[in-house]
């Protein structure tokens, strides 16, 4: 792992700094190329501008670690507003949750309580809206799968996240198989141990590729495991390609998925050629630690956002 990737991460954490950040207009310029925008109106209009170049979308209010009921109660609120908008304004997408924002760290049942009003109304929308549950760090890893398992029984609406870096997500994935649940497997963004996750890029590559084998094999197939293959690396794609043309599986039996403002080119492409693309669109005002992230797993970023941060804020510049 490297260093810059360590560096921004541990930023991702520090609250003055979040602070900060999100009072600084500065900073919001260089955000918004990860981040939606910070109203649910901003963020519906680009959904259905992603919509019209044939992407669907995955929405995610942005905030985690709440820590007071009410501010738990808030988010969920908040998501209960965002299903009605995505409705009523005909949009394709479904809801991204972390369950820390819906408040994992008050206790469990905090969090299965929110989720469930959240999956009740998801349930009743028409057509049912989907709802994903992002997956955090590995201090939430069994809590996270065990509210899933729990609400899994009683609604169909509801899917998960799996992070190739964990040595455990082998036996997480055939527990999903088992229940004909087909994750979001992405490689991880969090800083996390040795003992318990490839530090190495080629290792969680290659951890990768045996998830997402599993993923296409014949028991998942038969058990109707729909998986989403969230990854930016051309690499993996292109053997996902080819690993499903090999087995002859339709392209409508899985989904790529990116995030937004990240390799939107290639986003394009895939839809050009008949896969279905999903994009992750974050929204709202708390989005310092998502944004430290996104940079954490690609410090080039860091160059690209001053440079275009120097010719915005040049005299004359419009802003
Ligand atoms: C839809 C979606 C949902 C996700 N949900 C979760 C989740 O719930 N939990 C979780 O831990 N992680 C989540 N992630 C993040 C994921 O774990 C990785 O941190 C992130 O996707 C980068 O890994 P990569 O697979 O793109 O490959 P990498 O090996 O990091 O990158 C491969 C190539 O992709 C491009 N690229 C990657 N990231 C960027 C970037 N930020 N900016 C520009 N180019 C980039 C570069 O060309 C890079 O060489 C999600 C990712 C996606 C796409």
């Amino acid at each position: 792992m490297t260093v810059m990737r360590q560096v921004f991460i541990a930023l991702s954490k520090s609250k003055p700094l979040g602070h900060f950040a999100t009072h600084n207009r500065v900073a919001w310029l260089a955000a918004q190329r990860f981040v939606a925008g910070q109203s649910l109106d901003e963020a519906i209009e680009v959904v259905r501008q992603l919509n019209a170049a044939g992407l669907r979308v995955t929405f995610d209010h942005l905030g985690e670690n709440v820590s007071s009921r009410a501010e738990a109660e808030a988010a969920a609120d908040t998501y209960l507003l965002a299903i009605d908008r995505i409705r009523a304004a005909g949009v394709d997408s479904g809801i991204s949750v972390k369950l820390t924002a819906i408040g994992l760290d008050l206790g469990d049942a905090v969090a299965e309580a929110m989720l469930r009003r959240i999956l009740e109304k998801a349930a009743e929308a028409e057509p049912a809206v989907f709802v994903r549950i992002d997956m955090e760090g590995s201090d939430y890893t069994e809590r996270t799968f065990g509210i899933f398992h729990r609400l899994h029984g009683d609604f169909e609406n509801v899917g998960i996240v799996v992070q190739a870096y964990l040595y455990r997500t082998a036996g997480d994935v055939d527990k999903l198989i088992a229940i004909g649940s087909g994750p979001r497997l992405c490689k991880g963004a969090y800083l996390e141990a040795e003992s318990i996750a490839w530090p190495d890029k080629a290792d969680v590559d290659a951890s990768y590729l045996r998830l997402a084998r599993r993923l296409f094999d014949d028991e998942a197939r038969r058990n109707g495991v729909y998986p989403a293959i969230a990854t930016h690396d051309p690499a993996i794609i292109d053997w996902v390609k080819a690993h499903v043309a090999e087995r002859g599986i339709d392209r409508d039996a899985f989904e790529f998925q990116m995030l937004y403002g990240v390799r939107r080119d290639l986003q394009q492409q895939l839809v050009a050629e008949g896969y279905r693309m999903r994009v992750y669109v974050p929204y709202g005002s708390q989005w310092y630690p998502y944004y430290m992230r996104r940079l954490a797993e690609r410090p080039e970023n860091v160059q690209f956002i001053l440079r275009s941060l120097l010719s915005e804020l040049k005299p004359g510049a419009r802003t």
